[in-house]
């Protein structure tokens, strides 16, 4: 290498060029050495912070499976007094002895219990969402017709609040499909319900279209408020569980899992939920959901559930098996079931159903699943398993709604399943399908009347004790239809003429017309 006269000599200028290569090549070496530790230790590291993370999931997910277990047990604990509540309060209602105001407070437990228990089945919902065991059940159902439940049922808050209600139907939208009609009715009872809760003046539209591309075909909701609207900040986390802007948190009541539920709950059906808003001006709630088109012949009917009296006479003894190691599931059930002309027979744990399956050939058994000695699911098996012996009818009775489900109680050989709490209604009309009996209903009771569904006299429903008259209203406004029937059940031994043109009404379905006369009466006393 050539020495340039201006140049400063290097320092290894006396260094051959073998030696500087052998150099080069040893600080070469040097230089992949120290990567080499280098990158030795990074991947120690990333080792280090890999084990870390798996100990971390490891540890959350026995943190979540505790808390599922926790929540299991919780739920469970809950609902099993909820349901001696609940059931002793409705078994109550049926007494004609009782004073208006014993009434009254009847109502109050009641309605206090229903509110308590759509609470833990909010905080239950979301927890099973988090924990991925949220399902959809897809099936034919009336949309049309569930669009004018809508309707009915906030009709009356708006009306309340002097708000305009609007619902707007695109002449596209078919009458009949298939989704997951519970999860859907959800979502909207959700919006609209914050919709109506949060708007002080102007009013709510809700509006139904389609969307079809690549032979998808999309449901499109808009539900619309002209209330206080939501600051851009907090959109995004009125989404999250919990989650409350200032005027959830006025509003004074609600726990900030309505929107939660229903987002994931669109998710499941293939869709998006997204707001826009303008603060003082209002919010538009936006989503759509997969459907495809239905048949209407595939559409289950809807049943009104009727308050049973008796069984009809002439009908042979039908023997039921009570199996529930909490003494006062047991006495609910016995003073229900023999109040209408079961024979009942107790159990205590799960050997002791099979002792009694064996001695009394009962027609049917109400199984709760968690009991001593042998759980329900043993005590099925072993049942199925007995050959010779004559069919019996297993309705499951459980509070477990976390982890039971109902295909794997079906599977296990159960007939039916019920959650406690259980409408004494549901839990009748339950064992009808199974055992074929035939009930005495309370409408059928009401003396022949000349008073035409259509002519209901106004004077008699005026008389009616304003709570009445209240409690018939929130129960429609709630289209809870149920509770309506109960309380029609209650002016029976006042008014047969009446009750009997109430539940005409309802059995016609003109909801409209009872809902008019109902407000009628408690606006105009
Ligand atoms: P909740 O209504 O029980 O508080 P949600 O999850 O349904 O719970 O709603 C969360 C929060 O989002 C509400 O508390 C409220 O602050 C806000 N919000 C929801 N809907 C509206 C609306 N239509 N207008 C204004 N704020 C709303």
């Amino acid at each position: 290498m050539g020495l340039n006269a201006n140049q400063e000599p290097r320092a290894d200028e006396h260094i051959s060029d073998p030696e500087r290569a052998r150099r080069v090549a040893f600080s070469m070496m040097q230089d992949a050495d120290t990567q080499r530790q280098r990158a030795e230790k990074a991947l120690k590291k990333l080792e280090e912070s890999i084990q870390q993370l798996e100990e971390a999931r490891r540890s959350a997910e026995a943190a979540n499976r505790a808390k599922s277990v926790f929540l299991a047990n919780m739920s469970h604990e809950i609902r099993t007094p909820m349901n001696a509540i609940l059931g002793f309060s409705q078994l109550m209602q049926r007494d004609p002895a009782l004073t208006p105001q014993q009434r009254q407070h009847l109502d109050t437990i009641n309605r206090s219990g229903e509110h308590l228990l759509a609470l833990i089945n909010d905080i239950l919902e979301v927890s099973r969402i988090e924990a991925g065991r949220t399902t959809i059940h897809p099936a034919t159902f009336d949309m049309h017709a569930l669009l004018e439940d809508m309707e009915m049922m906030f009709r009356l808050r708006a009306d309340d609040k002097q708000l305009r209600l609007s619902i707007e139907r695109a002449a596209d939208v078919p009458r009949y499909v298939v989704a997951d009609e519970n999860k859907l009715r959800q979502v909207l009872i959700n919006l609209l319900g914050n919709a109506v809760k949060f708007t002080a003046k102007g009013g709510i539209t809700l509006r139904v279209g389609t969307r079809q591309a690549n032979s998808v075909l999309r449901l499109m909701f808009d539900v619309e408020d002209t209330g206080p609207g939501i600051a851009q900040a907090e959109m995004e986390r009125i989404f999250d569980p919990f989650e409350q802007t200032q005027a959830g948190r006025h509003a004074g009541s609600g726990t900030g899992l309505g929107l939660a539920i229903s987002r994931e709950f669109v998710r499941l059906m293939d869709g998006e939920i997204t707001v826009t808003s303008e603060v003082g001006k209002g919010s538009v709630f936006r989503f759509d959901v997969v459907v495809t088109q239905g048949e209407s012949t595939a559409a289950g009917r809807k049943t009104v559930l009727r308050q049973v009296v008796k069984l009809q006479p002439g009908q042979r003894t039908h023997r039921v098996l009570i199996a529930d190691d909490v003494e006062d599931n047991r006495e609910l059930l016995r003073t229900l079931l023999e109040a209408i002309g079961f024979e009942t027979t107790q159990a205590v744990d799960g050997e002791e159903v099979l002792r009694q399956f064996e001695r009394c050939q009962p027609d049917l058994i109400l199984l709760d699943l968690r009991m001593p000695v042998l759980d329900g699911y043993e005590v099925i098996r072993r049942i199925r398993a007995k050959t010779g012996s004559p069919p019996v009818k297993i309705i499951v009775v459980t509070a477990s709604a976390f982890q039971e489900s109902r295909q794997a109680i079906l599977a296990a050989g159960a007939d039916d399943f019920i959650l406690k709490p259980f409408r004494n209604a549901k839990l009748l009309e339950t064992i009808r399908e199974f055992l074929g009996v035939k009930y005495i209903y309370a409408d059928e009771t009401a003396v022949a009347t000349t008073v035409a569904a259509s002519k209901i006299d106004r004077a008699a429903l005026a008389a009616l004790p304003r709570e009445w008259l209240d409690a018939m209203r929130n129960a429609a406004t709630n289209a809870d239809m149920d509770h309506l029937l109960e309380v029609i059940a209650r002016i029976e031994p006042r008014d047969a003429a009446l009750a009997r043109g109430l539940r005409q009404l309802m059995e016609r379905f003109d909801y409209k017309k009872l809902l008019q006369l109902l407000q009628l009466e408690t606006n105009g006393s």
